[in-house]
Formats: C-alpha cells, structure tokens, sequence
C-alpha cells in the first residue's frame, strides 16, 4: 500500500493525555494500533489501568474551579483559538484517522477533519449563548431566575467508527459549558483523540480540561463510569454496551447520555426520482464503509420502483472502488478491523440460507488480500424479521424490501427497537410530510439521507438512546439549571408561615 505516513513520533511518549502531558498507562498490557488496510501494527502503547482514570479525574476535577469560573468570553476565545489551531494541523489529523481507521482520505479530509474544525468553531460561538430564563417575579413577593451551570467532571466514552469526530462530539459542548472532561477513546483507535487533547493545550485551554484515558471499556471504561467523582457519562456505542453503562452508572446515580446504535431505513416512495434514491442509497449504505450509526441499512422500495432500484443499486456498487485509503482513487476502504469484518461476513453467510445475495457477499482477492475489505453487498428477499433487517451490521450492506401501500411502508420502516436515523424520497410534499411525522427517529431526511450540520442536534429515540450532541440542544446534557429565589419583601413573619405557625 503506498503511503509512507507515521504516526507522529511525540506519541511515543504514551497514550494517556492526562493534567496536559502525555504519558504511559499503568495497566501492565501492551496494545496495537492496527493498520487495517495492511494489517501492520502502526503504534503500540501501554493502555490506561485504573490508576490513570483516577489521575485523570483528578486532574479535571483541579481545573473544574477555574475553568467552570472563567467567563464565557474566555472560553469562547480560547475555543476559536483552538479551531484555528486544528485547522493547522488538517493534514496530520486526516492522515492519522486514515492510517488508524482504514477510512479513505477523501473521506477524511472532506468530511472527518473539516466536519471536527466547524464543530469547534460552533461551539467557540455557542459558548456565548448559554443562557437561563429571564428573571421575574412570578409568586409576587420574590424575583425568580435561573442559573444555568457547568455540571462538574464529565466521562466520555466514544467509539471506533469516528474517533476524531466523536471524540469532538463528546468534549466541545462540555467543555464550551464550562465542565472538564476524561474522554476514553476506543482501545483500537487512540490517536487522533490525542492529537485532539494536545491542540486543545496548543491553543491555551488549561491543562486538565480535557483529558485522555486510552484503554478498554471493562476496565478504564467501567471505571470511569462508575467513578464517583465524574457527575456525568456521555456514551456513544453500542445498545448492549450502552445499557451495562446506564446499569454501572446508576449506583452514583449520574446522569447519562447514550448515543447507540441504528438500523436508518431509507424509505423509497414510487413517485421517487429513482436516479437520487439510488445514489443516495448506495452512498449512504456505503460511507465509512457502513460504519456509520446513521448509515443507509433498510431500503423499503414501493413496488412499482422496486426491481428498477435494485438494479439500479447492484450496479452501482459494483462500480465502487475498494483500494488503498491513501490512493486518491479510492471510494470506500476496509473497515476498521478482521474482527468486524468477520463479524459482517457472518451476518451475510447466515443470510443466505433465507435471502439472496444480489452482489458483493465476499472479501476481495489480490492485493487487498492481506486488509479487511469486504465488498459492498445487496441483500434481498430478507423477511422483515430476519437478522440482517434488524440488526445492526456495521458494515457495507443493504437489504432491501418492497412495499405496497405508504402505511406499509411507514409501518415497516418504523419496525426495529432502534430510532436514530431515517430518510423519505418522494417528490409528494404531502408524502414526505406525512413520513417527517410519522417515523420514529431523532433526524428524518427528505430526499436525503446522511448530511449533518454543527447547528442541528444529533441523537436517537428509544434503543438508540437518549440526549444530544451537536447544536445548542447538546447543552441541555452538559449543564443542570438551578433556580434562585431571593425574597422581595424584607418581611420578617412572612404570610406562608401561617402553614407552620396556625394564627401566631
Ligand atoms: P462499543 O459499544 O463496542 O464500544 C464503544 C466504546 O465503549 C468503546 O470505547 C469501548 O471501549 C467502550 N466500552 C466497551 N465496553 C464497555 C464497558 N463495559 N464499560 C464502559 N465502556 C465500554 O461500540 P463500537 O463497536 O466501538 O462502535 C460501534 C457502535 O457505536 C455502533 O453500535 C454504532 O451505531 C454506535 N455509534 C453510535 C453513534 C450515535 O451517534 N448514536 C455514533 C457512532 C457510533
């Protein structure tokens, strides 16, 4: 594979960004950072053991005070700062998400990097917009207002898919609210959390502010989860993961937000143009590889549209480019790991005793032997029942079902436990107005499917979880409103005593 990228030889020092230094973790294992295009070892560190989460907590916990105290005008600048400063090192972050995720480097540098620098600057702006409700005086003898506050130390746990971007996702609203952070990156996928950490120090953001425990999630994990100096945990994962967390995390009775998994239909009207539904099916069932909680994973095509689609679709996916992430060429690259990529060949191997494999349904040969490719893979003729429509692969498959009636269509799309995504293509405004409505889901696209922005909110319904990241909506999670009463009056035997006091 032809790239001669390193990781960038300061991360040598160790994989635990905690007080604002790098340094090793005490857990006495060693860990690879795994190429998956190649399958080399690219960087091996020493993950954190119980000791470093303490040392982190401890480290957020001293600049809680000052951070929490500084005005919003101080966090604001130092966060524009910290955009800027991110911006500078697009090359380094794209080239490290590349080399540690698989991901092609269009994607990272289109999307993953530029996606992570707005998000900063959003919230080096929204930092300034933290607001409670205005005063008043609603009993009559006080003033009322309230007070929106900073929580105190947050625990963060992110995965694989994103790491770059969710590690911003998780930090940027809590620490824009005032609240220090330990983020504990997936074990396979540490770097660019890190680098993320360090151009936070770079760009003046007191040390301890944000740091960074890399190691596994049944132990740095479930420690920083049940820690009782972290008030919050903010998890991004899976639904079986997410449900020890919310079991871990209610005997210090913290608050949560989950981010799980998805299962988005794409929901295929017959008045659709077909040329959109198909691109926008295969992009959104491909990107990231098909690692992506929102990605493209039921496709439901009314009937009249149904065998054109699939057509349509088996042939673009048979044009998709597999390859080396670092060649410009290349459209979608393994995905991050043997593991998963096992883990999706055996999703399709069980399917094809009750459906059929349209394309795809193999890892490739020849050069891309020794990555975890697996191509981009049709499923049809799955039942609405079947594992591979209701459970999420993570990986680069589509099922897709035909529909006769929009209520079977909207009942079927609606038909898993998970609510995170969903998409409706129709040129019928009442259509798509009827199916932004009626689909359970935290963001419903119309004639769309996968753009997000800074300024919207992100997160799921039911088994995809609870809360939201991105937007001003995410500081709902990330701050608690106190109300403040003061007494008006200056009255000594106030008239509610009567409750207590009878006539006296
Ligand atoms: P995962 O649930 O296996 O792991 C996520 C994180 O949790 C990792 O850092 C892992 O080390 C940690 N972890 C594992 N066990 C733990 C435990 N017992 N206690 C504490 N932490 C623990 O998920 P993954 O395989 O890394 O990522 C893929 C999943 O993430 C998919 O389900 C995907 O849908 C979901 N995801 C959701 C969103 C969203 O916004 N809803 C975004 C990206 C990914």
């Amino acid at each position: 594979m032809g790239h001669s990228f390193q990781v960038p030889e300061r991360l040598t020092a160790g994989a635990q960004y905690i007080g604002g230094r790098l340094r090793p973790g005490t857990s006495g294992r060693l860990q690879d950072v795994v190429n998956p295009a190649t399958g080399e070892s690219v960087y091996r560190y020493e993950p954190a053991g119980t000791a470093d989460v303490d040392a982190a907590v401890a480290a957020a916990a001293g600049a809680f005070p000052g951070w929490s105290g500084a005005t919003p005008g101080e966090r604001s600048a130092l966060l524009h700062r910290f955009a800027a400063v991110l911006g500078e090192q697009a090359d380094g972050l794209a080239y490290t998400e590349s080399l540690q995720c698989g991901k092609p480097l269009k994607l990272t540098t289109g999307f993953d990097v530029p996606g992570t620098v707005d998000n900063t600057s959003f919230f080096a702006g929204a930092a300034r917009q933290l607001e409670g409700k205005a005063a008043a005086e609603y009993s009559g003898d006080h003033t009322s207002c309230v007070r929106r506050e900073a929580i105190g130390v947050v625990g963060s746990i992110a995965p694989w898919n994103y790491p770059l971007q969710m590690a911003a996702w998780k930090i940027l609203p809590a620490v824009a609210a005032g609240n220090t952070v330990v983020l504990k990156p997936a074990e396979t996928t540490p770097l660019t959390s890190l680098m993320f950490a360090e151009a936070a120090t770079a760009a003046g953001i007191p040390d301890g502010v944000i740091n960074i425990v890399s190691g596994a999630g049944a132990d740095a994990g479930e420690h920083l989860v049940a820690h009782p100096g972290v008030v919050m945990t903010s998890f991004t994962g899976s639904t079986a993961v997410g449900r020890r967390v919310a079991e871990l995390a209610a005997s210090t009775v913290k608050r949560l937000h989950l981010e799980l998994g998805g299962k988005a239909p794409f929901l295929v009207f017959d008045d659709a143009d077909l040329d959109a539904a198909v691109h926008g099916a295969v992009a959104a069932a491909l990107i990231n590889t098909g690692q992506d909680c929102t990605a493209a994973t039921r496709a439901y095509v009314q009937r009249p549209l149904y065998d054109a689609f699939v057509g349509g679709v088996a042939e673009l996916m048979e044009s998709v480019r597999l390859g080396d992430p670092f060649d410009p060429a290349t459209d979608i690259g393994p995905l991050t790991g043997f593991a998963q990529r096992d883990r999706v060949a055996g999703f399709v191997e069980r399917a094809r005793a009750y459906a059929t494999v349209v394309t795809g349904g193999e890892a490739p040969g020849g050069p891309l032997a020794s990555g975890a490719y697996y191509r981009p893979t049709l499923i049809t003729g799955a039942a609405q029942d079947s594992e591979v429509v209701t459970s999420e692969i993570f990986g680069p498959v589509l099922a897709v079902l035909p529909f006769d009636s929009d209520d079977e269509g909207i009942r079927l799309a609606n038909g898993t436990p998970y609510g995170l995504a969903a998409s409706a293509w129709s040129r019928d405004v009442y259509r798509t107005g009827r199916a932004t409505r009626e689909l359970r889901a935290g963001c419903v696209w119309v004639n769309d499917h996968i753009p997000i922005v800074s300024e919207m909110p992100h997160g799921g319904y039911r088994a995809s979880g609870f809360g939201k990241d991105m937007s001003a909506y995410s500081f709902e999670e990330y701050t608690q409103v106190k109300h403040v009463m003061y007494d008006n009056t200056a009255v000594a035997r106030k008239d509610w005593h009567r409750t207590v006091f009878g006539d006296r």
